[in-house]
């Protein structure tokens, strides 16, 4: 999660979901962003996805969640998610526990040894949903000054949710992404992040490079489409350590 945009939530969920499954681990993504950009880079276009069951139905309507998770072509299962999910905050409102609606759906399922759920840009109750069934948070961060303001405050609701809500939600390991170390800018940036949060910010780091953007055209991750590139070799650094954590 982040709640700031365009940071590389989606594709480090793609991106490390994929090369777990490689790596033999039984993965489910779940799209919880009404945007469904997961589920769109996962082949499934919004069209598609507007006639099928997806998580906004599991969460709204207590489907079971396995008649909802479809295959991809890279090998994670995927709870979808469908544009009309944008209405989540306004309709699960009043559901009863509608912080849980989440955690309580995922109990359902049984077989995966990880479940990545992609978060919108928002701390709305879905994020809110995702922190509460959550053993652990993983946030992508741009390695830009601008960034550092809203991380504080990132911390505090993750805080506050493992104080109200989800007692055993580990702390949280912040990402550095789309770093470019040419810049100046960019390693004063991770320079400050790490100086902040020193126990929290991972060894790793993300370089920004256009293929995974040319990966993402041709519906791919990375570590498929160029998997001798450092973007992709840093996550598999970062797969890595999220299956031992
Ligand atoms: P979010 O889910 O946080 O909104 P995305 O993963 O969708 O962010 O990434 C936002 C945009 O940045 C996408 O167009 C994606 O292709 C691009 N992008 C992601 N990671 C990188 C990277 N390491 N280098 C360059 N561009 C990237
Ligand atoms: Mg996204």
């Amino acid at each position: 999660m982040n709640h700031k945009g365009g940071v590389g939530k989606t594709t480090t969920t793609l991106e490390v979901g994929t090369l777990l499954t490689r790596a033999g681990r039984r993965v489910l993504l779940v799209d919880l962003d009404p945007q469904s950009t997961l589920t769109l880079a996962a082949g499934y276009p919004p069209a598609q996805t507007a006639q099928l069951p997806t998580v906004y139905e599991v969460l709204r309507d207590g489907i079971d969640p396995a008649t909802a998770v479809l295959p991809t072509p890279h090998g994670p299962s995927l709870l979808p998610a469908k544009i009309a999910m944008s209405q989540a905050d306004l309709v699960l409102n009043a559901a009863f526990k509608r912080e849980y609606l989440l955690r309580d759906a995922l109990g359902k399922l049984s077989g995966y040894d990880h479940v990545f759920v992609d978060c919108s840009p928002s701390l709305g109750l879905l994020t809110i949903n995702a922190l509460a069934a959550a053993d652990r948070v993983l946030v992508p961060c741009q390695t830009q000054f601008y960034a550092l303001t809203g991380l504080l405050q990132l911390l505090e609701t993750v805080a506050l949710v493992r104080e109200r809500l989800n007692p055993g939600l580990a702390g949280p390991m912040i990402l550095p992404t789309m770093l470019d170390r040419r810049v100046r800018h960019d390693r004063e940036a991770e320079a400050k992040i790490r100086e902040l949060y020193p126990d929290l910010v991972l060894q790793e780091t993300i370089p920004a490079t256009s293929r995974v953007r040319d990966a993402q055209l041709g519906h791919q991750p990375v570590a498929s489409f160029d998997p001798s590139h450092p973007a992709a070799a840093a996550y598999r650094r970062v797969a890595e350590v999220l299956d031992a954590a």
